[in-house]
């Protein structure tokens, strides 16, 4: 509970300079309204107590920049963008689509070898493509990263256009998750029957 508290102060480094300009901003504002004197309150408060305020802004600010790169890096090292390492031997089989988040997600299982002739779809390795689709004109989803914090995924060939808090790999795990289930319930049916 705590550290989501304290991810979300530090995940956006837009926070500490609002803050830093907004509180300043409105002790003047208040000062000018009770006293006709922009400085007369800021004037007032110890300057110990403005250092302490400008350490405490200044300390956050960078709390926010190391935690969003450290972020990135994360991702950057998470496995989803070096799915290269582990290609099915007979490669991959699209078995559906799945639409979540808007956007539409190619799902895929490894093929059987050629000489198999079992119907059944290996689901122990189910990936979800990336990019993902337009959920308009399916071409690929381009991203990029908000100065905001968060992600806006772009559609190149048409209008679309979303915001999103998470990466689209990440998305894609949970897209996964998903698939993996479905197939997981088609072939507890088809043993049913
Ligand atoms: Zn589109």
């Amino acid at each position: 509970m705590l550290k989501t508290v304290l991810e979300k102060i530090i995940d956006n480094f837009v926070f500490p300079l609002v803050v830093g300009i907004f509180l300043p901003t409105i002790i003047s504002v208040v000062s000018k309204f009770n006293t006709g004197n922009w400085f007369n309150y800021a004037k007032n408060i110890p300057r110990i107590y403005w250092i302490v305020f400008a350490a405490i802004i200044c300390i956050w600010l960078l709390a926010s920049i190391i935690y969003r790169r450290k972020k990135l890096v994360d991702e950057l090292n998470s496995d989803s963008l070096i799915g290269f390492y582990a290609v099915p031997a007979y490669g991959w089989i699209k078995v559906g689509e799945i639409q979540y988040v808007e956007l539409v997600w190619n799902i895929k299982v490894p093929a059987p070898p050629p000489w198999s002739d079992s119907e059944s779809l290996n689901t122990n390795r189910v990936e979800a493509d990336t990019p993902p689709r337009c959920p308009k004109c399916k071409t690929e989803i381009e991203q990029s990263s908000s100065f905001w914090g968060g992600y806006i995924w772009r559609c190149v060939a048409c209008d679309y256009r979303k915001k999103s808090k998470e990466s689209y790999y990440k998305e894609a795990k949970r897209v996964e998750k998903i698939a993996k289930r479905e197939l997981e319930k088609q072939t507890e049916n088809e043993s049913r029957n």
